[in-house]
């Protein structure tokens, strides 16, 4: 999409750390770290969002899964990690392109709201 910040970062056209990539997902560090290691795991295609996903495009989601175990023993997470993704306005979702927050390298906060 054109006008989408994540799919110019996946396209090359805005710098980014990669940290992984296939076919499918591309995935980078948060420009602005809230743990030690914060990735952000991407489907190439552009989709907004949790709530544009459907049988179409649902094998991205599923691969962005399985890629982030890899992820995570890549980053030395052995002692855990959450995932997130937030949705819309009440969500807090600043890019409009779906992603996977994956948090980990210290004890993370309780408080998920
Ligand atoms: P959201 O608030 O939509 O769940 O998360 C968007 C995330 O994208 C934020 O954590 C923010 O720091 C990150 N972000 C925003 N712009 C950029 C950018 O240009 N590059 C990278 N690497 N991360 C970005
Ligand atoms: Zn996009």
């Amino acid at each position: 999409m054109a006008d989408c910040l994540f799919c110019k970062i996946i396209a090359g056209e805005i710098p980014s750390t990669k940290v992984y990539e296939n076919d499918a997902v591309y995935a980078f560090r948060d420009i602005n770290p809230m743990a030690p290691t914060h990735v952000l795991i991407v489907p190439k295609t552009h989709v907004a969002s949790v709530d544009e996903i459907n049988a179409d495009n649902s094998a991205s989601v599923a691969c962005i899964f399985e890629v982030i175990p890899k992820i995570a023993a890549a980053e030395g997470l052995a002692n855990g990690y959450r995932v997130i993704t937030n949705c819309g306005a009440d969500g807090c979702q600043s890019v409009k392109h779906l992603h996977f927050h994956l948090l980990g390298g210290k004890k993370l906060s309780e408080k998920l709201d």
